[in-house]
């Protein structure tokens, strides 16, 4: 069902809501609709995901109307892909400022953190036909008013709006909010701004030591550079370097 959210000031995203109690994955519901030709900007938004998933097929875990569970469908040109991952991440790091406060991290490539603990996830991916690009499907799983206590396998990595700031959230002023910044981003990589700028000095990851599973290998190494493409760069413990694209 189409809804429309007061207040809402954006051009692009949000121009059209689809809102449903329930669905299997918001992430496949508007990667269907991409399919059919829906202009960009569409939001596919539920209360309850019954089989929402994160990279790779991980599990995403919310229990009903305790999150933003949400896919946009953006008609980005190939070289503006990376910049869409990257919007997804900055669009709620700049969404928790706003509305808390707090100062959110993003750990390489896609989650957000607080206090080193994750608050939301972010999914992209894309129709492509005969190796042209049709459309990007960015999806957020964003922990609002989540108890992350009551998920034992989550518990202890992490957390969400609420348990940050003590007190719960209004979900529509977060969507709002959310909507707005990914669409002020979107402007900016339609002008073809440089989003990788604003995005990198958010990122926690440079820097540090980290562990990447690459295709069938795991890889161990210092997070040297973070690239305007998205892909990290680690030197190994003997010295050479391996670049993991944000896919893998
Ligand atoms: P990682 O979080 O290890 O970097 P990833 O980026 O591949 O993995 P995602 O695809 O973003 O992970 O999401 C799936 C993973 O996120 C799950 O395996 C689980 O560890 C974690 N997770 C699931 N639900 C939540 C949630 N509501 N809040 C925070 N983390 C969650």
């Amino acid at each position: 069902m189409e809804i429309v959210l007061n207040d809402l000031h954006t051009t692009i995203v949000g121009r059209s809501i689809l809102h449903y109690p329930s669905l299997p994955s918001t992430m496949d519901f508007a990667k269907k609709l991409a399919g059919e030709g829906v202009g960009e900007g569409v939001v596919v938004l539920c209360d309850e995901q019954t089989e929402g998933r994160g990279r790779q097929g991980r599990k995403w875990f919310a229990s009903p109307s305790s999150s933003i569970l949400l896919s946009v469908v953006f008609r980005p040109t190939l070289g503006q892909l990376p910049q869409i991952n990257m919007l997804g991440s900055l669009s709620i790091v700049h969404a928790i400022e706003r509305l808390a406060g707090i100062k959110s991290t993003i750990k390489w490539p896609n989650d957000v953190l607080v206090d080193g603990s994750k608050v939301a996830g972010i999914l992209m991916e894309s129709i492509l036909q005969a190796e042209a690009l049709q459309a990007a499907i960015l999806g957020v799983g964003l922990n609002v008013n989540l108890d992350v206590s009551s998920y034992p396998e989550i518990s202890s990595i992490a957390t969400s709006l609420s348990a940050q700031a003590g007190r719960d959230f209004n979900r529509d002023d977060v969507l709002r909010t959310l909507l707005e910044e990914m669409d002020t981003l979107y402007q900016a990589v339609k002008r073809n701004e440089d989003v990788y700028r604003r995005w990198l000095p958010h990122v926690e990851t440079l820097g540090k030591t980290v562990r990447i599973k690459s295709g069938q290998s795991v890889e161990e190494g210092l997070a040297q550079s973070i690239n305007p493409d998205g892909s990290i760069t680690l030197r190994r413990a003997d010295g050479s370097l391996v670049t993991i694209a944000t896919g893998e």
